[in-house]
């Protein structure tokens, strides 16, 4: 089936206790075992399964194209379960332009239990190639990248880990499903903040790994996910469900603007450069063009001056938020460098744009007036 059907159909039954076409969520932490002591429906206890928490796997599986799926509270939740599976003394190669929280991760927190971690530029695969070592068992990609929107070829890299023997894992959550599919590129792994465009209003916080087989290294994911317990709750699955019906509209709606916004920016005197991959002058457009379905809701702008007319620039703007995160109905501008701290790589005159739902008009007017 099309993606645009799975959406809305992938994971989701009839319930068969009540016909409630919308399904019930069960709040139930335990479940009946029968007088033989088996368990009917498979449940027991709603840390390892819950039906709300199945059906939402099942979902994104099928729309990453996947075998299986496991949720997490947090997109971070996520990806310290694929760190966790690695052994102490392996390495790992991630993209150096990434999401803040992975490089923290490998970088701070799991730099104790010994764990390797080398950043290069990963839309170099020469480099890529040139950073793998005897150890290394994980290369981690992010494309587009954060915040600079850095273009990952993700089947020259997958071909790399796999030559290496290690496994290729894409953080997804900004081109989305709709936008690009990874395992089909040859990943083995796909991450998701669903907190981001799957949940799509800014009002749930979840992460996921999809895999393109149910292995070893799945296996030992699940028992991370169960036995760690940083699942998400059954009405987060519920809600993340219900939204992800209306995904491949959003964000296709999401890049029509974006493209907008972007052509609009692109010729702005006071705007130094806009990162977005839809744009044919972007260094990585042509890999873009070729590995991504829509190019997506988000942009990196710099500005004339430096951290002061950037923090000006969105102090000015009435109609998009000051915030922090992306992926949802409302458009949100923030100056990544704040927003990092004082260990961001961010440019100084960066902002970082999520483009929502608005009308395209109403959004480059008020950018046009921030700017002005
Ligand atoms: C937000 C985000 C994350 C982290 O997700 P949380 O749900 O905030 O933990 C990871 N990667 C990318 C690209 C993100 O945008």
């Amino acid at each position: 089936m099309k993606f645009e059907t799975l959406a809305i159909h992938a994971g989701r039954r009839i319930d068969s206790g009540t016909s409630a076409v919308m399904p019930p969520i069960i709040l139930s932490t335990t479940f009946a075992r029968e007088p033989d002591g088996s368990m009917p429906h498979g449940y027991e206890y709603t840390r390892s399964e819950n039906p709300n928490r199945t059906a939402l796997e099942q979902c994104l599986a099928a729309l990453e194209g996947g075998a299986a799926a496991a949720a997490f509270a947090s997109g971070q939740a996520a990806t310290l379960a694929v760190l966790q599976t690695l052994a102490s003394a392996d390495h790992v190669i991630i993209p150096d332009d990434v999401y803040f929280g992975m490089r923290e991760l490998t970088q701070h927190v799991l730099r104790r239990w010994g764990l390797q971690a080398t950043a290069v530029n990963m839309a170099d695969l020469d480099a890529v190639r040139a950073a793998v070592r005897p150890a290394t068992r994980l290369i981690w990609a992010e494309t587009p990248s954060n915040p600079l929107l850095t273009i990952t070829d993700i089947e020259g890299v997958a071909a790399i880990a796999h030559e290496a023997g290690a496994t290729c894992v894409v953080d997804n959550t900004w081109a989305s499903p709709v936008g690009q599919s990874p395992l089909q590129l040859g990943a083995d792994l796909v991450m998701h903040a669903t907190t981001k465009y799957l949940g799509g209003h800014s009002d749930l916080l979840g992460g996921a790994i999809i895999t393109r087989q149910e292995d070893e290294l799945f296996s030992a994911l699940q028992t991370i996910q169960k036995a760690g317990g940083a699942v998400p709750s059954p009405f987060d699955c519920w809600l993340l469900l219900r939204s992800i019906s209306t995904l491949p509209y959003r964000v296709a709606a999401h890049t029509a603007n974006a493209q907008r916004v972007a052509a609009f920016l692109h010729d702005h005197p006071r705007v130094v450069a806009v990162y977005y991959p839809g744009l044919p002058d972007h260094p990585g457009h042509a890999v873009a063009a070729r590995q991504m379905r829509l190019f997506g809701g988000m942009m990196s702008i710099l500005v004339q001056g430096g951290a002061a007319e950037a923090i000006a620039v969105a102090g000015r703007c009435r109609l998009f938020t000051r915030a922090t995160s992306l992926g949802g109905v409302e458009s949100l501008i923030e100056h990544r460098a704040t927003t990092e701290g004082p260990n961001s790589k961010a440019p100084q005159n960066l902002l970082r744009i999520s483009v929502g739902l608005e009308h395209a008009d109403d959004l480059i007017d008020d950018l046009a007036q921030a700017l002005a």
